[in-house]
């Protein structure tokens, strides 16, 4: 090919139009296309991820009540309430215990369907029971099932920290970049500092996203019940915790010129127990013919043996101050009963009454004293409700959300962090009012 017929095809070929999807474009406008979407397909999914700058602590107070902040005096709360978004009240999902409720928030799942469906269980499938006592059990992903916050965030590239998070854990999933392993008893304000030193790493290692928790006040309120001067005393302490990491906060902000988001929640509520008020289930079955109890006061699951299920169910369904369901036959807005770890029969203590296996005595032969708070009952019921404060560049201010499920966090969390969600439990609609346009 000569000089001149080479050049003529060049010009013939950059000024051709071709036809694409009904659109006439050039040569050289559909060449560029069409490396433009190879490009496209070949780069990895975290480019388009994460893509705004901001960043979101959660600090979750095991068991802090909805309504302390009107019956104890929590100026912090309450600032960040003024300075912030606030919940009427967060709903736990069922059954509302530390567990399935943080592992809810984390996933945006039901325990229906993330599988930790309460404290302790077994599951039949792999014949092994799960204890949140048995580390060995509680590191082991077969347990958890879902896609946790931190596993969204860290397929789309962006770092996670967590301290002591329910489900942060299990050692062979994708777990936070930077963890704790839980110890019970361990100083709040180390922790605090822990989170402080994340966030002051240079950008590349510093999380995007650090959930951490405290023990209390679930801890003083079981024994004391939730209104108690032992549990103002913690509630108060625990909010002065939380102007002091509001604070804290608020300096690296400014520091490092970061836009820091502050979300405070807990997993559910408390009931108050009066004395006496306790239904003992030896006292109604033949426990001997009982295979598997799981649970705790006051939502406890049975396997009775093969010829026994029928006539526990009759029995228990005559009980007082409890409720008894076979597990296909739950109230609906429980969201409860599908998971093969959920035995055939779940008893509930009536709101304000406990209930235990058996009798309990104290070495001295007297009666054991049980405490007077407990969670775990209907989510419907108020006084299962926990908190969820939030400030920061993305949170509206002196605006208050009416109450919706815990389920709806993890969406929240995805919106704020830009990361694309895992199908989940959630209601974004009932969470984005808090949200400003960012
Ligand atoms: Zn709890």
């Amino acid at each position: 090919m000569d000089k001149w017929c080479e050049a003529k095809t060049q010009v013939t070929l950059e000024t051709a139009k071709i036809k694409i999807g009904g659109l006439f474009l050039s040569y050289k406008m559909s060449k560029r296309i069409i490396i433009l979407v190879v490009f496209l397909a070949f780069l990895p999914g975290w480019i388009f991820a994460g893509r705004n700058d901001q960043y979101v602590v959660v600090l979750s107070m095991d068991g802090f009540r909805w309504d302390y902040s009107t019956i104890y005096h929590t100026p912090n709360l309450d600032r960040i309430a003024r300075r912030g978004a606030k919940v009427v009240s967060l709903m736990s999902a069922y059954p509302s215990k530390t567990f399935p409720n943080h592992y809810s928030i984390a996933t945006g799942l039901y325990p229906d369907h993330h599988g930790i469906i309460q404290n302790n269980f077994f599951d039949p499938l792999i014949d092994r029971s799960f204890r949140m006592s048995d580390r060995s059990a509680v590191e082991d992903s077969v347990f958890w099932e879902g896609e946790a916050i931190w596993e969204t965030a860290g397929m789309q590239g962006l770092r996670t920290a967590s301290y002591f998070w329910v489900g942060s854990e299990s050692n062979e999933r994708y777990h936070p970049h930077d963890r704790k392993l839980f110890q019970s008893g361990f100083p709040y304000l180390q922790q605090m500092d822990t989170v402080m030193y994340w966030l002051s790493r240079p950008e590349e290692l510093r999380p995007r996203l650090i959930m951490f928790y405290f023990d209390q006040p679930d801890l003083v309120s079981h024994e004391y019940g939730p209104i108690s001067p032992e549990t103002r005393e913690v509630v108060e302490r625990l909010d002065s915790l939380v102007g002091v990491l509001d604070k804290r906060l608020k300096r690296e902000a400014r520091k490092l010129k970061i836009n820091i988001n502050l979300v405070i929640l807990s997993d559910h509520g408390m009931g108050h127990i009066p004395e006496g008020n306790r239904v003992f289930l030896d006292d109604i079955l033949d426990l001997d013919r009982v295979k598997r109890i799981n649970g705790g006061n006051p939502v406890i699951m049975l396997e009775p043996e093969s010829g026994y299920l029928e006539e526990a169910y009759q029995k228990l369904s005559q009980a007082n101050h409890l409720k008894v369901w076979k597990r296909e036959a739950m109230p609906p807005h429980y969201h409860y009963g599908t998971h093969r770890r959920i035995a055939q029969l779940i008893v509930e203590a009536d709101s304000s009454w406990g209930v235990e296996i058996n009798h309990r005595k104290r070495k001295d032969g007297r009666e054991f004293t049980y405490g007077r708070g407990a969670h775990g009952y209907d989510p419907t019921n108020l006084d299962m409700h926990g908190i969820f404060y939030a400030k920061g560049p993305v949170f509206r201010r002196k605006y208050v959300q009416p109450t919706f499920e815990n389920v709806s966090i993890y969406g929240l969390l995805a919106q704020i962090l830009g990361l694309k969600p895992a199908p989940n439990d959630g209601n974004f609609d009932a969470v984005k009012g808090m949200l400003r346009k960012f």
